[in-house]
């Protein structure tokens, strides 16, 4: 199957968090990280005092189940020293499934598509750098939502040719 894969971090040192946990991503047994978006800079959503987040979103190739797929992902934020201040709140990684195949998954511990998915920027605009035709399990296109979110501020860091530093 195929995943895609939100990645956001605002503590310490974000973009190279999102660059470790893409090398992550690269070498996990059973997955394969087919592409990845660039790094965005955006203003956090929630509490205001908090420092600016960096996302990004991957594609993987997976070869097991969806929920295996979230208890790996988890891994990989306890892994990165992940902390949860308050909700909504500052996190060292956050790694959340975005859409897999055309499936739809509405377990209590597994959503997918991401039911929120489609309400921030954050997530839209690096997806439409890796899959401009992506679209929810009913056919709406997901480039359809990008108006909606047009006010929530995001910005390319572009100074990162972060493929050089995925080893
Ligand atoms: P958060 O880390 O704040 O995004 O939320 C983590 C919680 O969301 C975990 O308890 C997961 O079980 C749950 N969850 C539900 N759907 C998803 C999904 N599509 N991707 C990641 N976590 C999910």
């Amino acid at each position: 199957m195929q995943a895609f894969i939100g990645l956001g971090s605002n503590l310490d040192n974000p973009a190279q968090r999102l660059i470790s946990a893409l090398a992550a991503l690269q070498r996990l047994p059973g997955g394969r990280l087919l592409h990845h978006s660039r790094l965005f800079s955006s203003a956090p959503i929630g509490p205001q005092d908090q420092p600016d987040y960096v996302n990004a979103v991957a594609a993987l190739a997976w070869d097991s189940t969806p929920h295996a797929l979230l208890l790996t992902l988890q891994a990989l934020e306890l892994a990165a020293g992940r902390q949860r201040l308050r909700h909504w709140g500052e996190r060292t990684l956050d790694l959340d499934i975005l859409l897999i195949d055309q499936q739809r998954i509405d377990t209590p511990d597994l959503q997918v598509p991401h039911p929120q998915m489609i309400h921030r920027a954050f997530v839209l605009q690096p997806l439409m750098d890796i899959a401009p035709a992506a679209h929810l399990p009913d056919g709406t296109a997901l480039s359809s939502f990008l108006e909606q979110v047009k006010d929530q501020q995001l910005s390319p860091l572009e100074e990162l040719d972060c493929d050089a530093l995925i080893e």
